[in-house]
């Protein structure tokens, strides 16, 4: 039987982990590393680099290297957080045929999904040096508050990895899981997740082996990142007030300053002092120009400590939802290497009144729920019940540009409501049904989902027909519509085709052109 391997596909990094004799083991990729940089770049000749590879010529390739693709993944081009990412990212982000964001490195221009491939599939192979023989099955995590399409592109990006994906789990509950393992007793547990591009928060119920998601609440553009681009900002500011130059427009110093930010940051995690030194870093008529400066960490805090408010309220807002106080949380679990900071610590530990739980790696622990979660799904394992809930509440657009909630949030899944819709005016036989997700009242501000029309419908009376449509959320938070005219009981299935999603020829096109260029490296 062929292993299941479990992968955390982070903004920044990734991990995948696996079952050995029971016990999950966190597999080092050639270099050793346990976790690999979400990153893709083609190197001037022309080569296909991933991970390490990737991230070590950022600095000299930057327009021709991805990294944090997955803010992107499964959102509309004119999303602000698309547009946002175009003024950030020194790689190009073009307009997609289905109007989803795409990426345009040397001359060649990836869809979202196809960048997570890439990167799942170098997590595949990780995973086969490591186990000696093939692997073809896996669990995916992704953030809790990935929307329809953005999961739905997850899974396309398995099987362009040539992953059958078993499940996709939310990177919270994962983290549970790998803690609450052998766990025996009830308890409510927070797992405060702050990585490079994201910020999570989920309040679960744990009691003796099933993990109830509460509430989760996040925001998909927050993360350590964020904290980098602050130093960042510093810098130029300083540098151009001592030297007079703005650095603001070199992406070369750019991408060097934002890796010097980077070091200063973790430097700061456990010393109270640093160094930034940037030699060369512009030059003028008078000469070459170097940054030079100190930091200390009181000066770091002050920078960033309006992201780690942020954290907090939405931390509070999660809480209230589960309908707790902070101090009912019994266990905070810090997740993503951001927590290493310790000012997140201490503010999360103000917030929740308690110390955050030390016995889990940040790093790895997604990685090892997802793998446990694989084990548990293909031995069938009961004892490894997950209840998991949707994030988003799910609806419809109605008259008048309302939305209609079919669906709320942390509702567990998988879920199936029926509604049933009639016509508006006599001898209508088609209704345009628009299906959404998200908390707004008005249509317009939820993510659209998919629209479809029901045709067909007999003529009668307006208010008269009768059909029936049911939406089901699956166990992996994905999306799927039925209709059925009750009158003649006539079915119609919906696919809702989400943001950026792939369809089969699309993906086998992907998966044939990446084989070419597999060849083509072995050469
Ligand atoms: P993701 O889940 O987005 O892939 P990770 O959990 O790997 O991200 O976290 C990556 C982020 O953690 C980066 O922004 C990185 O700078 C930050 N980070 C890593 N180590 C430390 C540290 N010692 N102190 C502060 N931040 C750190
Ligand atoms: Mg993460």
């Amino acid at each position: 039987m062929s292993r299941v391997i479990g992968i955390d596909l982070g903004t920044t990094n990734s991990c995948v982990s696996v079952i050995e004799n029971g016990q999950p083991t966190v597999i080092p990729n050639a270099g050793g590393y346990r976790t690999t940089p979400s990153m893709f770049a083609i190197s001037p000749d022309g080569k296909r680099l991933v991970g390490h590879l990737a991230k070590r010529q950022a600095v000299t390739n930057s327009r021709n290297t991805v990294h944090a693709s997955k803010r992107l993944i499964g959102r509309r081009f004119d999303a602000p957080e698309v547009q946002k990412a175009i003024d950030l990212c020194p790689y190009e982000i073009l307009r997609g045929a289905n109007d989803d964001p795409r990426i345009k490195i040397a001359g060649k221009t990836f869809t979202c999904p196809e960048i997570a491939g890439i990167v799942l599939r170098e997590m595949k192979r990780v995973a086969e040096e490591y186990v000696g023989e093939p692997v073809s099955e896996a669990v995916i995590t992704v953030p809790a508050y990935f929307n329809d399409a953005q999961r739905q592109c997850t899974k396309d990006a398995g099987k362009i990895a040539g992953l059958e994906v078993l499940r996709i789990v939310n990177e919270p509950t994962a983290a549970a899981m790998s803690y609450g393992a052998g766990h025996r007793g009830e308890e409510k547990v927070a797992i405060y997740d702050l990585g490079g591009g994201t910020f999570d928060i989920s309040i679960l119920d744990m009691s003796d082996g099933v993990i109830e998601v509460l509430a989760t609440a996040g925001n998909t553009f927050l993360g350590g990142e964020d904290f980098d681009r602050m130093i960042v900002a510093h810098l130029l500011e300083r540098f151009h007030e001592n030297e007079g130059i703005d650095l603001r427009n070199d992406p070369m110093a750019l991408q060097r300053l934002k890796d010097a930010a980077e070091k200063a940051k973790c430097d700061l995690s456990e010393r109270e002092r640093t160094e930034i030194s940037l030699p060369f870093i512009a030059s003028d008529d008078s000469g070459p120009r170097h940054l030079q400066l100190e930091m200390d960490r009181a000066a770091l805090e002050a920078l960033v400590h309006g992201l780690v408010n942020q954290t907090i309220k939405t931390a509070e807002a999660c809480v209230t939802d589960a309908g707790l106080q902070p101090g009912d949380v019994e266990r905070v679990i810090l997740v993503g290497g951001q927590t290493r900071m310790p000012l997140i610590q201490k503010a999360v530990g103000q917030f929740f009144g308690k110390a955050p739980h030390k016995g889990v790696n940040p790093d790895e622990v997604v990685a090892v729920g997802a793998a446990l979660q694989g084990e548990a799904l293909v031995s069938d394992d009961k004892n490894l019940l997950l209840l998991d809930v949707t994030p988003l509440s799910l609806g419809i657009a109605t008259v008048g540009g309302h939305f209609a909630k079919l669906i709320e949030r942390n509702t567990t899944v998988p879920v199936r409501k029926t509604h049933t819709f009639t016509t508006t005016r006599d001898d209508q036989t088609a209704v345009k049904i628009r299906v959404l997700q998200g908390e707004s009242e008005a249509a317009a501000e939820n993510d659209l989902l998919g629209e479809f029309v029901l045709s067909g419908i007999r003529k009668a009376a307006q208010g008269e027909p009768e059909v029936e449509v049911c939406f089901d959320i699956d166990a992996n938070g994905i999306v799927s519509v039925s209709a059925t005219d009750l009158a003649t009981g006539k079915e119609q299935s919906i696919t809702v085709n989400a943001t950026g999603t792939l369809s089969q020829d699309e993906i086998e096109r992907i998966i044939e052109d990446h084989e070419l260029y597999e060849i083509q490296i072995k050469d």
